[in-house]
Formats: structure tokens, sequence, C-alpha cells
């Protein structure tokens, strides 16, 4: 078994971002810009934006987080994104999710210039995405392919099992196995028989949410397994989907959580930004 260490592969990648940032200033005398919309005062949401805010001050990238209360109204959230759209200052626009229950999430999204959406949650990103064009890939499940990527592993011809169909991680998931020639199977909470599929797994993807989902007795001998979960228990330590101690001896090569996929995530948001950058506001 080999641990697919997030952690240093993400800080690699930073570096190299920033000396391409350094680069992108030298030409055009300023630097790559992020601006996030964070809506309400979630604990976990006002965490990861802090995180990623960290993060863009160390690839020396201009920031600006726009803090909204609870009650907002749509037509605010609209309106300051269609200013961002414009500020030629502003290479990256980021709504962190979830949005408050009275604000439409679909709507809001398609606010978002495609040229700036560096979360890749766009209609127009996710159909270039699924027709294999380039265009803004969703920061998590780019991630995964880059970290399988930097351990030569290779998707194609493998049965690759996704546990999770959600927007941001599942289906992104699904769409880059398949333009990498991976065997593609979708599973979520309707799924029947959940142990039948993930047995079968070449490789298994797993964002769920729910701690120890995938047990031993679900794995089989010389998986590739990436737990993309992030929860938290209740002694307050960080976890993933997977029961890391019983099923990494089975595997090839194993996540950890947390120092696996979660770091990835956010090297991607900064490489994302970094090309909406380069783009010069062009859609891809
Ligand atoms: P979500 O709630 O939107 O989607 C969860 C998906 O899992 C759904 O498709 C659901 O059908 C499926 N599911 C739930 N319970 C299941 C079960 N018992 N069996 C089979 N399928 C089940 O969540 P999400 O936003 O996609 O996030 C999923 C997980 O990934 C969460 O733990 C989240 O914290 C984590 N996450 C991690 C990163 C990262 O950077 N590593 C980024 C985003 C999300």
């Amino acid at each position: 078994m080999q641990l697919l260490d997030g952690k240093t592969l993400a800080k690699k990648i930073e570096e190299k971002v920033s000396f391409e940032a350094k680069e992108f200033k030298k030409t055009t005398g300023r630097v790559p810009g992020l601006a996030v919309i964070l809506v309400g005062h979630d604990p976990a949401s006002q965490a990861y934006v802090g995180m990623k805010k960290k993060a863009c001050d160390r690839a020396g990238f201009y920031s600006v987080t726009h803090e909204m209360p609870d009650d907002i109204s749509q037509e605010a959230i609209i309106k300051t994104i269609e200013m961002m759209n414009l500020n030629p200052n502003i290479d990256g626009i980021l709504i962190q999710l979830p949005l408050p229950a009275h604000i439409d999430t679909t709507k809001i999204l398609e606010v978002v210039a495609p040229s700036k959406d560096v979360d890749g949650f766009h209609p127009f990103n996710v159909g270039r995405l699924a027709t294999g064009l380039d265009g803004f890939v969703p920061c998590t499940p780019l991630g995964v392919m880059e970290l399988l990527s930097e351990y030569s592993i290779d998707p194609k011809g493998k049965n690759a099992v996704i546990v999770g169909a959600s927007n941001i991680v599942g289906k992104p998931m699904a769409a880059l196995l398949l333009n990498a020639n991976a065997t593609v199977t979708i599973t979520h909470i309707h799924t029947k028989d959940l142990r039948a599929h993930t047995l079968g797994a070449d490789m298994l993807f797993v964002g769920a949410g729910v701690i120890n989902l995938i047990g031993e007795d679900m794995v089989s001998e010389g998986c590739v397994v990436v737990d993309i979960g992030i929860n938290r228990t209740e002694d307050g330590r960080l976890v993933g989907d997977v029961n890391f101690d019983t099923v990494a001896p089975k595997t090839s090569y194993i996540t950890p959580v947390p120092g696996g996929v979660g770091p990835m995530t956010i090297a991607m948001l900064l490489s994302n930004t970094l090309k909406a950058a380069q783009n010069h506001g062009e859609e891809v």
C-alpha cells in the first residue's frame, strides 16, 4: 500500500503557480485576482473561505471576500457578481456553497461569467467538461486527477466506481474519468447494493459525506482508493468516508484524510484562477 500524498503535491503545485503569477505580473503589471462571495455565518464555510484566502496570499494573488448576511436578497448577490464580472482586477469568482435556502443556487451560479468560473460550476463549463473540451473543471475532482497522474496511475480501461453523485464532486469526477477512458459507474444514496459495485472497482472514489461508509469488506485487493469525504468526528477529528485503518492494507494506493484530496482542492483553485488570468477574459 502506498499513500497518495496530496499535501506534498499541493505544495509543489502552489510553488509552480506562485512562480507563474510572478511571470504574469512581469508581463501585465498586475497579479491574478480572486473574488469570493460568502453568505451567512456557517462555521465550515467561513473556515474554507479563510483557507482559500490564505492560499491566495501565499501565491501572491489579490483576493477579496464579499461577506453577506444570511437574509441578503438574491438580487443583491446577483448585483455583486455582475460587478465582479466587469472588474478587470478579478479573474476568478467563487460562490461559497451552500447558499441559504431562500436563494436559488442554480440561478446564482449561472450569473458568474464562464471565463471567471474558476469552480467550474457554470453550465457552460459543465457542458465543455462533458464533451471533453477545455474549460474550467471543479477543483476537487481536478485535484484527484492530478494526484493520480503524479503517481502514474492511468484510469484507462479500469473499472472506476464513484460513490456520490453531486454536481461538485461525483458527476464531474465521472466525466473526468470517462474522458480518461475508464469504465465508470456512479453510485449514490438510491443505489441498491453498494457493496456489489464497490467490490468490482479497480479504482474507488468516495465522496458521500458518511463516516465509515466504506469498510474492508467492500474493497477488493489491490484497489486504488480515493477518499474525498471530509467529516468531523464527535471528538473533533477530521476523517473521510473510508475506514482507513481496515481498508488501507488491502489497497495498492489510498489517500489519507486529512492530507489527501483536501489540499489538492485548494491548489487547483489557485491553478484555475491563474489559468483564468492567463486567458485574458476569454472563455477557455
Ligand atoms: P452532497 O451531500 O451534495 O452529495 C453526497 C452524495 O453522496 C449524494 O449523491 C448522495 O446520494 C451520496 N450518498 C450519501 N449517502 C450515501 C450512502 N449512504 N450511500 C451511497 N451514496 C450516498 O455532498 P458533496 O458536496 O458532494 O460532498 C461529499 C463529501 O465530499 C462531503 O464529505 C464533503 O465534505 C466532501 N468534499 C470534500 C472536498 C475536498 O476538498 N476534499 C470538496 C468538496 C466536498
